[in-house]
């Protein structure tokens, strides 16, 4: 009950089916509920945006260590959330794969959300591979709009990132409005540190992605994904050679 928040009033808006509107009210809640939220641990904040948005609260994973860290919190509090995963057609097998274990070790179907044209046909309409000449639209076309699509509908989703990732990802609140998409973005692990979640992962035995074990820290497409070296940012292996480190997801 510490984390319920419930002031006692009624919650009309965030019961209604309609997209949510970010009024000044709307968010100055949704900055309340955050500030309350600060001590919570990632399983209160996951129960807490269950109960508060659930049906219409949702995921999208890339597998990462932090995403395999909230399904396995999720399938303990409410495995029938639905996540989904945004196949570009360029994820590593491994990626793919780990999809097959969590269906085997959770019960969990993580639904693909693919882009409107294949690989091939990408790439034939754009004389070659458009992640060597401009990865931004490439990620827009294959990650973003696709992502905008599966967004609609929902009021609220999780999102794994670590304020201790970036810069950028330093300010991001445990709940807020995210712009981008038109909902609320959750943040259970905002506190948490990377070896918080290899911690757990460890401790819990939760499958993650091997290429972490082949120097992979970051694990995204596999064309624009490489080992990073001793003593590189963990993210420096994404996107190598371009002045680029997020697919634009997180960024506002
Ligand atoms: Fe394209 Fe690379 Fe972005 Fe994947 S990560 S969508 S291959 S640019």
């Amino acid at each position: 009950q510490l984390y319920s928040l419930d002031s006692g009033e009624p919650r009309g808006a965030l019961a209604a089916d309609p997209p949510l509107e970010p009024t000044d009210a709307f968010l100055a809640e949704l900055q309340r509920d955050s500030d309350a939220l600060e001590k919570a641990t990632p399983q209160e904040i996951l129960k807490w945006a269950v109960d508060r948005f659930a049906p219409h609260f949702t995921m999208a994973t890339a597998f990462g260590p932090e995403g395999m860290t909230i399904i396995h919190m999720l399938a303990e509090i409410a495995p029938e959330t639905p996540i989904f995963n945004l196949e570009t057609g360029y994820q590593f097998a491994e990626t793919l794969e780990l999809r097959e274990t969590v269906k085997k070790r959770y019960g969990i179907e993580v639904q693909y959300k693919y882009p409107k044209t294949t690989v091939q046909e990408y790439e034939a309409a754009n004389g070659g591979p458009v992640y060597k000449t401009d990865p931004n639209r490439c990620c827009f076309d294959r990650k973003l709009s696709v992502l905008h699509e599966a967004a609609k509908g929902w009021h609220a989703w999780a999102s794994a990132i670590r304020r201790d990732q970036s810069p950028d990802r330093a300010k991001a609140p445990i709940v807020g409005w995210d712009r981008k998409f038109q909902l609320v973005k959750i943040s259970p692990l905002a506190n948490w540190t990377k070896k918080e979640v290899w911690s757990l992962i460890t401790s819990e035995n939760i499958p993650y992605n091997p290429l972490h074990d082949q120097g992979f820290p970051s694990v995204g497409c596999q064309p624009c994904t490489r080992a990073v070296l001793a003593g590189e940012d963990e993210r420096a292996g994404r996107w190598s050679g371009f002045q680029k480190t997020e697919c634009g997801l997180h960024s506002s």
